[in-house]
């Protein structure tokens, strides 16, 4: 895209924070920073000082007592630390808050404490345990971007790795109250720059207060050069005093000035919302927006035992780009979140495996490109590592002959199973129907279904894959039928078990319950869906070239291999030009190109219009094949954005997935 995108910071691995225990008041032991020297949370009474300084100094009982139900309550924080002051704060919304209400906890950090010394901190406070549990299970990998766990029902956190100024420029969504923690100003003054309070002041809600245990001369001028108003208060224990304020008045919205276009509509959190198309788009959507008390309608042509997919396995892996963009990160945040996603969907295993996924260089190409992909991405091991054939055949179980990226995180997924499962998630009722068009009215919409009978919503999710552009309102947005065939094998006694998914030209996960399931083929633009036995030869012969060994073990051990003898599987799925997928509001594309028109003469001449979308309609589309990583992701962006939260996600990436991108780039190249 040629027009202007904020810089994302290097997309890398973060060093983890290198700690020493220091005995404390109450004989037992407290982090320590031998960097900042400094401590993690005092020595005296840690938790008594959060309690004081950022619980009772944001005002939390009382404010979280008449929290209604609708959008979250919203707490930011710089330095998450050991998550004590996020986790007193969810148990004060705990004690507090009406049961319909809800909590989202935002927070940055740049050196994430490993998951040991977590846990060995968090020891410290036995009351605290259950919580400090939910924490430690999903604590993400140290990647920077925004990983989203989700603490109990009602209450979301998102670790923004990296700098705090950088991340909460970064950041999607606004907060209500802050915990400005961090290593002391004297102990950490990179921390404590006036581009911190200027991102903490863009990122409130009018009326947005804070809290910080420091006096400094530097952070009351900071405070107040962002135009937060600060007064003195009580400090905890020998610290006479802190400071506490508020901000009347944030800043208008800067970010939109390059691309007012993706201003996002304003939004009022609905009852009932209908989602079109039950694949694991439309399932994740529904399934999110139900976690959040809304009555969902799931609609999908084929019945419940079918849902939208047809595939049996898949596989939950992603291509990186050698050099890093927007595409790319939105990958690999898709599919962190997916990893984190369904370990806390199925913890038993029954509907994926954390198989891990090997990607082969077959050849001297590939071999190039991953190399320059492991130099441009210094990422945790336990995310992505380069390894030797020898490695990487020990890995797969079956010699591959050949180097390969490997992604320990990755897994292998049953897409159907996947998406029974979420329709089933109480809030949600399927309903086998098919929706012939989209009606607007005053106060939501009407979907006109085929047998003649009418439904009403507040609002709508389009995610029917190549059906999504078949409404008047999506019809704008272009999406690619892609035709693909797996086939399918039973596996014989003896022969060779893949330890891993493999992929070269295809791919192939472990077989499950038996039987190997592989392809797929690429049918760009077709959308037959009778089995070909072409496609089963074309299957086999990747298979071949890819995994010789895996095959001559197959033959070994007696499997046919004859393509008239294989069974297989056809899906069609929807690509976008750009292979992202569109995620957010639908654009008004009529008014995108009377409004935007001006670019197609002049690209740098930005009408000061924000984009107008259809109200209260939505999409989650164009998943291409590789759904497992965004789809879920894009679910969540979707029903954070409709129910007024932060969003998971970079809005840099946000705007990459915008569903209107294309009517802009189509415009600024003159079509
Ligand atoms: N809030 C924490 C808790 O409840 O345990 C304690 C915070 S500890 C005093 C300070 C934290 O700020 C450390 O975890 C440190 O790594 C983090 N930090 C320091 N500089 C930072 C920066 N520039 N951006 C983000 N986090 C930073």
């Amino acid at each position: 895209m040629s027009f202007p995108y904020a810089p994302l910071p290097p997309l890398a691995g973060l060093e983890p924070a290198r700690l020493d225990w220091q005995p404390d008041a109450a004989g037992g032991e407290a982090p320590h920073s031998p960097a900042f020297d400094d401590v993690y949370f005092s020595r005296h009474d840690g938790r008594a000082e959060t309690e004081h300084v950022f619980i009772q100094g944001n005002g939390l009982p009382q404010r979280l007592a008449a929290w209604p139900a609708g959008r979250p309550f919203v707490i930011g924080e710089t330095g998450f630390g050991t998550g004590l002051n996020m986790l007193c704060a969810w148990a004060c919304f705990e004690t507090h808050a009406p049961a319909q209400a809800r909590l989202h906890l935002v927070s940055t950090e740049k050196y994430p404490l490993h998951r040991d010394d977590l846990a060995r901190a968090l020891a410290a406070w036995p009351d605290l345990a259950e919580r400090a549990e939910a924490l430690l299970a999903q604590w993400p990998e140290p990647v920077t971007g925004v990983h989203r766990l989700w603490l109990s029902p009602r209450v979301t956190l998102d670790l923004h790795l990296g700098d705090a100024a950088e991340r909460l420029a970064l950041l999607d969504g606004q907060v209500d109250a802050w915990f400005l923690d961090g290593f002391a100003p004297a102990k950490n003054p990179e921390m404590w720059q006036q581009a911190l309070f200027d991102a903490m002041a863009a990122r409130s809600r009018p009326g947005a207060t804070f809290a910080t245990f420091t006096c400094a001369g530097a952070v009351k001028r900071g405070l107040a050069a962002a135009g937060f108003a600060w007064r003195k208060a009580p400090g905890f224990g020998r610290k006479r005093e802190m400071l506490v304020g508020e901000i009347a008045s944030p800043p208008p919205d800067a970010r939109r000035q390059a691309t007012p276009w993706f201003t996002p509509p304003a939004v009022q959190p609905p009852r009932h919302v209908a989602v079109i198309g039950a694949g694991i788009a439309g399932a994740s959507v529904a399934a999110a927006l139900a976690r959040r008390g809304i009555a969902v309608t799931l609609i999908d042509r084929f019945d419940r035992a079918s849902l939208g997919t047809t595939h049996l396995q898949g596989a939950l892996y992603v291509k990186l780009a050698a050099d890093t963009n927007l595409q790319s990160r939105t990958y690999l945040a898709g599919l962190l979140h997916s990893r984190r996603w369904l370990a806390q969907l199925d913890p038993q295993q029954a509907l994926w495996q954390p198989s891990g996924v090997l990607q082969l260089a077959l050849d001297d190409k590939e071999q190039a490109r991953q190399a320059r992909f492991l130099a441009n991405h210094p990422l945790p091991e336990s995310v992505v590592r380069g390894l030797d054939a020898e490695t990487a055949s020990a890995v797969a179980g079956v010699d591959v002959g050949a180097p390969a990226l490997d992604y320990p995180c990755a897994a292998w997924v049953k897409p159907m199973e996947l998406c029974v499962r979420l329709a089933a998630t109480p809030g949600v009722c399927f309903r086998q129907a098919e929706v012939a068009a989209l009606e607007p009215g005053a106060s939501g919409w009407t979907l006109a279904l085929a047998d003649g009978e009418r439904l009403a919503a507040d609002q709508v999710v389009i995610a029917a894959a190549v059906e999504a552009a078949r409404f008047a309102q999506s019809e704008a947005l272009p999406l690619q039928p892609v035709r693909g065939q797996i086939s399918q094998l039973r596996v014989p006694e003896g022969a060779p078990r893949l330890g891993r998914v493999v992929c070269a030209g295809g791919y192939v996960p472990p077989a499950a319950d038996g039987v190997l399931n592989f392809g797929a083929t690429f049918g760009p633009k077709e959308t037959d869906m009778a089995e070909r036995e072409a496609d089963h030869a074309a299957n086999l012969a990747e298979l071949e070239r890819g995994l010789p060994a895996l095959v001559a073990g197959l033959r070994a051990a007696g499997a046919d291999l004859s393509p008239q003898r294989l069974t297989g599987r056809v899906g069609v799925r929807a690509a976008s030009p750009d292979k992202s997928p569109y995620c957010g509001p639908v654009p008004d594309a009529a008014a995108w190109r009377h409004d935007y028109g001006v670019l197609a003469k002049d690209a740098s001449r930005v009408p000061e219009i924000a984009g107008r979308h259809h109200a209260g309609l939505w999409i989650s589309a164009a998943h291409g094949s590789r759904g497992m990583a965004s789809a879920p992701l894009c679910a969540e962006l979707l029903a954070s954005r409709i129910c007024d939260e932060p969003l998971p996600l970079e809005w840099p990436l946000v705007d990459h997935l915008h569903p209107g991108r294309r009517i802009i780039r189509d415009l600024i190249r003159g079509h």
